[in-house]
């Protein structure tokens, strides 16, 4: 029988030999060492595996790379140096100067300034889309060049759940891969895989690290979506690749296509790869995921109870909430619980919002979200401040909302600090 998902988090990806070290090490090596010149040549025609430079492949960072691709179900997997990274990868992969795709306007908003703005500077094109409109209205986004969909299993900062089935047919139906982004749910809450999704993303800077050390993110393929079969789309899967004489992934590298791709051309070309040292804290961070997410989950439920009750909260988001109207597709896809973000509005509007945060204790108002400590921000005066007011609310970002990232402090001090805040305004 299949382990669960919290033995994988500490089993996975690396099994010691007799007399080998019980943790990841870390190879703390630029280069390898090899015995003849032929044997280093067929590494650079990706005709032997091995490891020869750290701009391509490290050995930590692939241990925990294949933990990470065991706990989602996938087939291959990558870390790198950051969810940025990951995203710009896991799309580039695919589309090139002329090409199309679909992404979720609800997205995190460094995403949406990547496809929507430095993107369309590389000649691709990002349409957003309302993720909550129906099958058949969503169809009609589609265009011939449309190369693939993304969104996030919950999206930051607004907490909405992706319908990662109707999203996975729609993708499918036009012949094109699902992306998803499972940064907030993580494999323990849900396994995008599991409902049709084709490629995972992460930015393991969140919860997977967990502890504000490391940025850092990860591509995991399911192996599952046929290139072959719509060949004519993915000429860089399916036609000879001659910066490696010729090869063609997807007949030479199979199930293992998209990542070899995007490890021998990307990350060969970018060189955006995870620090062997930063890939041993993101190992770290994966020992304990299921256990803190359990307490995240739970903690942030109750805060949501307690400002749901509190009258002088304006309004509150979070899908674990039977009332939310993203409640039904949470229990769906993460019917264990889905993260500790949550947003919410103070009344009074916006200036009152930010009187509020002013006066937290040690809740800490921070960029980084999806910590152990509780964390909180405005993504109206922070993280989305490039976007106009009208993408904003394409966004569905309220000008007072505030994210709330529920830590893993005791809940009564966690609501405490809340009242006392409230209370000085
Ligand atoms: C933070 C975040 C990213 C970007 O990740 P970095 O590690 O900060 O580059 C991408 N997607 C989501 C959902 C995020 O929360």
């Amino acid at each position: 029988m299949e382990n669960s998902i919290d033995t994988k988090c500490l089993h996975e990806g690396y099994t010691p030999g007799n007399g080998e070290p019980r943790q990841v090490p870390i190879y703390q090596s630029t280069t390898w060492k090899y015995n003849t010149s032929d044997d280093m040549g067929k590494l650079f025609d990706l005709e032997a595996s091995g490891y020869f430079y750290t701009r391509l492949q490290n050995p930590t960072n692939d241990y925990v790379a294949s933990k990470l691709c065991g706990m989602e179900g996938g087939f291959a997997g990558m870390l790198t140096s950051s969810g940025q990274a990951a995203n710009f990868f896991a799309v580039f992969n695919i589309c090139e100067a002329g090409d199309h795709f679909i992404a979720s306007s609800s997205i995190y908003g460094g995403t949406y300034n990547l496809f929507g703005v430095t993107m369309k500077k590389m000649g691709i094109e990002c349409t957003f889309v309302d993720q909550s409109l129906s099958y058949e209205e969503l169809s009609k986004y589609f265009k011939p060049n449309t190369k693939c969909v993304f969104g996030e299993t919950i999206t930051n900062p607004t907490v909405n759940v992706l319908d990662i089935e109707k999203f996975a047919k729609l993708a499918h139906d036009h012949g094109v891969p699902l992306i998803v982004d499972n940064t907030f749910a993580t494999p323990v809450n849900c396994r995008p895989i599991e409902w049709g999704c084709d490629i995972v993303t992460h930015s393991t800077t969140k919860y997977i690290d967990g502890h504000a050390s490391s940025v850092g993110g990860a591509i995991i393929d399911s192996g599952n979506f046929d290139w072959m079969a719509h060949a004519d789309k993915f000429p860089g899967l399916t036609t000879p690749d001659e910066s490696y004489h010729g090869i063609t992934y997807a007949t030479k590298f199979g199930k293992g296509a998209y990542i070899t791709k995007a490890t021998a051309q990307l990350m060969r070309d970018f060189g955006c790869i995870q620090a062997p040292q930063n890939a041993y804290y993101v190992q770290i961070g994966l020992e304990s995921l299921a256990v803190r997410m359990r307490r995240h989950c739970e903690n942030a439920l109750k805060v949501a109870k307690y400002l749901a009750s509190d009258e002088r909260i304006a309004w509150v988001k979070y899908p674990g909430l039977e009332t939310d109207d993203n409640h039904e597709l949470a229990m769906k896809y993460c019917p264990n619980g889905t993260c500790g973000v949550l947003c919410f509005g103070v009344k009074g509007g916006r200036d009152i919002s930010i009187k509020f945060m002013d006066s937290l204790k040690f809740a800490t108002i921070a960029t980084h979200v999806a910590d152990c400590k509780t964390l909180l921000l405005h993504p109206a005066s922070h993280t989305h401040r490039q976007l106009s007011d009208e993408q904003l609310a394409e966004a569905g970002i309220a000008p007072d909302l505030i994210r709330f990232s529920v830590g893993l402090e005791d809940p009564d001090d966690i609501i405490n600090d809340i009242k006392q805040a409230l209370d000085k305004i």
